[in-house]
């Protein structure tokens, strides 16, 4: 018979095969890799190898498992699959902003920024690499600033996938990331269970051994999944992208705002901080004529005091087919002192390298375009 533990880590595995066919063995937490292997009738010591392989040696296949058996190796291969993500442009260079396009299993394009040491933001002190990952394919939010919607949604990304993006772009750059931001292409809680799976993974002694507190996620504010990850045990951080002060502000360029508006939002997020340690961010991007003004500034600032929260103020990046631009130079200092008078924890994001910085997803939208173009 077995255990209430099993059962349910066995059913999260049937839920995961029915659903997707054959599962990708990346996708897998440590306990039911074990499942797995018992399963299997070998050792329970070889779940710890195969966890080796996939997250410390990082081997591409099961056939470079060199140190199980054979007749394991071609069963683990019969049961799932082993997906690759091909790095297929990069833009950037080595001490800026780089951005990498993926190429996964069924040719769906996806968007890696890693972003070199930068102001201590999202709990990064200044020597840390940052990467910046996605959780969907396109997004359904449809936020009207954002390149990620414009294209539509396509698909979920699967839990390997959300972590080969760091594996990936850690091979192509030999270099070591320790700070994740889910801030890519998507709504990391619209992909909630994938998204958790990715993250237990890279958490992980046994995966990428990232601490809690240098992992963020980002929303545009799905207030029941907010309240969800609050109860997740993990000292995750958490950043709103917020947008606009006031309801009038926010239902004009994000559709989410007319299922749950700001008040419901910080509610959810009152919960959240009471939950975690780690101060929330606010994300304000700064869109001239639209959500510039002081009295968004005071508004804004009333919101970040009551939550303790910090404001990160992103100028605007044009996106190609729409119509908005960043406010002036000193518009945005104006903005960002007005915060700082009401004593809020505020940075105005002024880095180099913003050429390439732009809105996620557009190095998709761009790359896309010329594939269609050359087929066509
Ligand atoms: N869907 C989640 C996670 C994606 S984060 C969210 O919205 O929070 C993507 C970040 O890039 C968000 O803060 C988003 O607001 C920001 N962004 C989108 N379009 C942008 C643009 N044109 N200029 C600057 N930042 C942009
Ligand atoms: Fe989606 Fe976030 Fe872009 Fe809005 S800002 S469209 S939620 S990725």
């Amino acid at each position: 018979m077995p255990s209430a533990r099993l059962l349910a880590t066995t059913n999260a595995v049937a839920f995961l095969v029915a659903a997707n066919a054959k599962i990708d063995i990346r996708s897998l937490q440590f306990q039911e890799l074990e499942d797995k292997v018992r399963e299997f009738g070998e050792p329970l010591y070889r779940a710890r190898q195969i966890a080796d392989w996939l997250y410390q040696k990082r081997v591409q296949s099961f056939d470079e498992m060199t140190d199980l058996p054979q007749e394991f190796r071609s069963r683990l291969a019969e049961q799932f699959d082993f997906s690759k993500s091909a790095i297929v442009r990069v833009l950037g260079s080595h001490d800026t902003t780089r951005k990498f396009l993926l190429r996964l299993n069924d040719e769906s394009l996806i968007e890696t920024v890693l972003i070199p040491a930068s102001p201590a933001l999202y709990g990064s002190r200044s020597d840390r690499r940052t990467i910046c990952v996605s959780t969907q394919v396109g997004c359904a939010y449809g936020c009207k600033f954002c390149a990620s919607g414009l294209d539509g949604f396509s698909r979920n990304l699967k839990p390997n996938e959300i972590v080969d993006q760091i594996i990936a772009v850690e091979r192509e750059t030999g270099e070591k990331i320790d700070n994740i931001v889910f801030m890519g292409m998507g709504e990391p809680l619209a992909n909630f269970e994938n998204m958790m799976r990715a993250i237990r993974i890279i958490n992980a002694p046994w995966g990428l051994g990232i601490g809690a507190r240098h992992i963020t996620v980002s929303t545009s504010g799905l207030a029941p999944q907010i309240r969800k990850l609050a109860d997740e045990p993990l000292q995750i951080r958490l950043a709103i992208s917020l947008h606009g002060a006031t309801d009038a502000v926010r239902n004009q360029i994000m559709p989410i705002n007319r299922r749950y508006n700001v008040e419901t939002l910080l509610a959810v997020c009152d919960y959240y901080a009471s939950r975690k340690k780690q101060r929330l961010t606010f994300e304000y991007i700064l869109i001239a004529g639209v959500n510039d003004v002081d009295e968004q500034a005071r508004a804004l600032a009333r919101h970040a005091k009551r939550l303790s929260a910090k404001v990160n103020l992103i100028p605007y990046n044009t996106v190609h087919g729409l119509v908005w631009s960043r406010p002036a130079q000193d518009r945005q200092e104006k903005f960002l002192s007005i915060l700082r008078e009401h004593g809020v924890a505020a940075t105005l994001r002024r880095e180099k390298g913003h050429d390439i910085d732009a809105a996620c997803g557009q190095l998709r939208l761009q790359t896309k375009r010329e594939l269609e173009t050359a087929s066509s």
